[in-house]
């Protein structure tokens, strides 16, 4: 990108609240596998006399969604009719709140340390404008020359995060987005997954040269639907006004549509076809007063230790890496599973160690074997405490890493014990000294050259790295049955 421009990005946000009713309704609010139209009422198809009734559900994880992002709760807001014309409408409007939101304002920290030079100005911060709730409206399917209507997702409980224009880049962008969806996840109250439309996004972008404080004339992209098209799309766009500015054209406010397959934005309309929505409260809905309705102190008590909060923990107090932190926090289950299994700890003596244990075998063996086998954290069958007792085992080289594995792999299978399963395969440790001392007698004699190398590094250095290719030898003339520590010991003993 030139240094000439200074790029500015807000996202409009949704996100399907996964309440068991719709907004207004009593029908399922999971229609996912059922015939089209088959989760519909009078209410949601809008048909005429019938009367919405809001569901205390969605406005509740409203105001949760508001404390945990430290937003402020309006002391009361409507809720409005947005008055447009579209088939996947049936009423010939929308039951939103965005003129009188219930949540304005609210920031969302992000740590981003990635390359300065791309992101000369971003800030940890980002700032919301505000959030409405409002109903989904349905689905168009277009078939060939003609479009099915879809009304299962109309009247959907539909949050609106709208976010101030303090993003610098679509690396930053993206990052909220993700954050968001682990939030919203932590929350319960939104699988968030984009895939499925549960989360979803506008960006809206535009470049101003730097040093002007004016921003430039946004262009909104729409149909995006997935992080990594927002991340091309807002790229695709800094290039495009890029260009255009570099030849002294003027960019106007636009709607675009995102081509994922062409990679390449699209323009859908221009601001002078806008609509007029000609808002007006909801004369069959009462307006809304939140602390009347809730106990918004006891609902602030609900929201659990959020992903930030997480990561800070395992890296300041678990001494982590952030990468790892990151991958744990990424999903809720995995992250309880780690803390769960770090609760056994209760040693101070060598405690980091095995929590580093415990972390590389939930990073490396669980994740692998969830994904060979198509499971999920929250059916695994090592439980916390067995995950930490053969964590423990390898710690004090009670058991061999090649042993750990195969150890592993039967508690995974079964649901037993590290200890259950080691006396169950007759698995056994060689921990005794004699029969160790002659094995390594034996590596020794065979292996003058490697032996001259370790005594010059001991001599040189008081450590040689030779000393685990020693081990390694022992490990596999013993076929990995040997204890480790007993090993290292002997090896120091006989090579001098
Ligand atoms: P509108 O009135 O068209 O709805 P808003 O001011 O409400 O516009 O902003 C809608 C979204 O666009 C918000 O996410 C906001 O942060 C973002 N936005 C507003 N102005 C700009 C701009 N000049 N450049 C980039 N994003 C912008
Ligand atoms: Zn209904
Ligand atoms: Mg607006």
């Amino acid at each position: 990108m030139s240094d000439k421009y200074e790029v500015v990005i807000g996202l409009e946000i949704h996100s399907q609240l996964n309440t068991k009713s719709k907004m207004f309704c009593g029908c399922d609010n999971n229609a996912e596998g059922k015939e089209p139209n088959s989760v519909t009422c009078p209410v949601c198809m809008g048909m005429p006399g019938t009367l919405p009734v809001i569901n205390k559900k969605a406005l509740e994880w409203t105001f949760l969604l508001g404390l945990a992002l430290g937003a402020k709760i309006a002391d009361q807001f409507n809720f409005e009719r947005k008055q447009y014309f579209y088939p996947d409408l049936p009423k010939g409007y929308q039951i939103t709140s965005q003129t009188t939101p219930p949540l304005i304002g609210g920031h969302l920290d992000l740590e981003i340390d990635v390359d300065e030079s791309r992101h000369p100005t971003s800030r940890n911060s980002l700032t919301i404008e505000h959030v409405h709730l409002e109903e989904d409206a349905g689905k168009l399917i277009h078939a060939g020359d003609h479009s099915l209507v879809d009304l299962n997702r109309a009247g959907t409980p539909l949050l609106e995060i709208v976010t101030n224009p303090d993003f610098r880049s679509p690396l930053e962008a993206k990052l909220f987005m993700q954050e968001l969806q682990r939030i919203l996840r932590y929350l319960g109250i939104s699988s968030a997954d984009m895939e499925k439309g549960h989360l979803r996004c506008d960006g809206n972008i535009s470049l101003r040269p730097v040093g002007q404080k004016e921003f430039g004339k946004k262009v909104e992209i729409k149909n995006i639907n997935s992080f990594s098209s927002l991340e091309r799309a807002l790229e695709f766009e800094i290039k495009r006004q890029t260009e255009m500015l570099d030849n002294g054209e003027t960019i106007e406010q636009e709607t675009r549509g995102w081509d994922d397959a062409k990679n390449i934005t699209v323009s859908q309309r221009s601001k002078e076809m806008a609509h007029d929505y000609r808002y007006f409260p909801e004369p069959d809905l009462p307006p809304v007063v939140p602390v009347k309705a809730f106990d918004l102190e006891n609902l602030k008590k609900q929201i659990p230790e959020l992903p930030a909060q997480k990561r800070k923990k395992y890296v300041e107090e678990f001494g982590l890496g952030k990468t790892e932190a990151d991958i744990l926090v990424g999903d809720m289950g995995l992250a309880n599973y780690f803390e769960e299994s770090v609760d056994m700890v209760k040693t101070s003596e060598g405690s980091q160690n095995i929590i580093k244990r415990i972390a590389n075998l939930i990073l490396g063996d669980v994740l692998a074997y969830l994904n060979a086998n198509n499971q999920n954290i929250l059916n695994f069958k090592i439980n916390e405490a067995n995950l930490w007792d053969l964590a423990t085992k390898l710690e004090s080289g009670e058991i061999s890493s090649k042993i750990g594995k195969e150890v592993f792999i039967a508690m995974a299978e079964t649901g037993k014990s590290a200890d259950e399963i080691i006396s169950e395969k007759g698995i056994k440790q060689v921990s005794d000294t004699g029969e160790l001392e002659k094995i390594v007698s034996e590596i020794i004699a065979a292996n003058q050259g490697q032996v001259e190398q370790y005594r010059k590094d001991v001599e040189a250095n008081g450590s040689s790295p030779m000393l685990n290719w020693f081990v390694g030898q022992a490990m596999k003339a013993t076929k990995g049955q040997a204890n480790p520590g007993v090993v290292m010991e002997v090896l120091k003993k006989l090579l001098g």
